[in-house]
């Protein structure tokens, strides 16, 4: 389809279109669509669910949609096609008794998004099961497998990132049939008997549609920045001024500090501008009334400077920019 407009497939409801939109259903359209990529240089975009993009104008080649289906549970492995929704394949593998995604219940998108920034929330991150990931390099025509190793995953990053000419068309995932708990991270209340992963689901859920902001009412993509990581001389510096300073460990010389936490000590949770603001339930997330990027992306640039100024941290963004 030519000149279709992408507000219904991005979740920040930009109203941009792009020349060319094909939704790809098989790998024999992957493959056929390759052929055509290599023969007339088109550019192009890969999209699954469009949680995760900030679409910065008119794109001028081809969105590729993806719509490959299909989950296969053999054991405890589980081999999911990209296009699935991710929490339905969350759903599914807690029918089948099979552990370890419940901390990662109701975050929007495909599946194939789930290993571009290794997804993560309440202490879980989804690389922490996945075996394989399978491509087609859209600029090649090649079946490419990556094992767990070669996804280089790390905080909201992977290899994927740098590869947008890999199309992931699968992933498999190891399960647990012995279902443990993974109650650690704060904001989980400790005071409550749990005795199933459902009731850790529904506890997710709930901590979720408290704290953030549905796509349908305010347009976002979630946490528009990462947490930081800065050195242990920067973390001393900033609690010696700040004793409240949220931090967390990684290692002897790197520490995260809460990206919200700053943009609260800047005073610019809820803050309003033209057409968009900082959501008043939750500082990472920005919101959008707008139907072009201009005014969100201002208001992430100033957010950006006054953090640099006030604590000499730069904030990166979370979500993909494209254009
Ligand atoms: C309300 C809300 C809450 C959120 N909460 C969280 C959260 O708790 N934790 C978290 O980590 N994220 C969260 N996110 C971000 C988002 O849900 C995830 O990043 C999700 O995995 C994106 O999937 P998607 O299919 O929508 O990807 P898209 O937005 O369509 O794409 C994102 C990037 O991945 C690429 N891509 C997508 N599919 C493929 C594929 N098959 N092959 C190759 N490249 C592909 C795209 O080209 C693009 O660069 C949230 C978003 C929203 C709106």
């Amino acid at each position: 389809m030519t000149n279709k407009s992408l507000r219904n497939f991005n979740s920040l409801k930009f109203e941009y279109s792009c020349e060319s939109f094909l939704e790809v259903t098989s790998y024999e359209d992957l493959f056929k669509l390759s052929k055509e990529i290599r023969k007339s240089k088109t550019k192009y975009w890969i999209l699954g669910e469009g949680t995760n993009v900030v679409i910065l104008n008119d794109l001028k080649g081809i969105v590729i949609k993806n719509r490959l289906l299909g989950i296969t549970i053999t054991d405890n492995s589980v081999e999911s096609a990209s296009g699935e929704n991710w929490d339905d394949l969350v759903k599914v593998c807690l029918q089948k008794k099979l552990y370890g995604f419940e901390n990662l219940s109701g975050i929007p998108g495909s599946v194939g998004g789930s290993p571009i920034q290794n997804i993560g929330a309440y202490g879980v991150e989804v690389s922490n099961f996945i075996d394989y990931v399978e491509t087609i390099n859209l600029d090649t025509g090649n079946l490419e497998v990556f094992n767990f190793e070669e996804c280089k995953f790390s905080y909201r990053e992977s290899i994927f990132k740098k590869l947008p000419n890999l199309f992931i068309t699968k992933i498999k995932f190891s399960l647990s049939k012995v279902f443990k708990p993974n109650l650690a991270y704060e904001s989980i209340p400790k005071d409550i008997e749990i005795s199933s992963a459902e009731e850790v689901r529904s506890i997710i859920l709930k901590i979720r549609n408290e704290r953030l902001t549905k796509p349908e009412a305010q347009p976002n993509v979630g946490s528009f920045f990462k947490n930081p990581i800065i050195s242990k001389t920067h973390l001393d510096k900033l609690l010696s001024d700040y004793s409240d300073l949220k931090f967390y460990f990684i290692n002897e010389n790197q520490y995260k500090i809460s990206a919200a936490w700053l943009i609260e000590k800047i005073g610019m949770k809820g803050y309003e501008m033209k057409d968009c603001g900082v959501s008043k339930k939750h500082s990472l997330v920005l919101v959008n009334f707008s139907q072009k990027s201009e005014n969100i992306v201002d208001l992430s640039n100033k957010i950006k400077n006054e953090i640099v100024e006030k604590f000499e941290v730069e904030l990166e963004n979370e979500p993909t920019f494209i254009s």
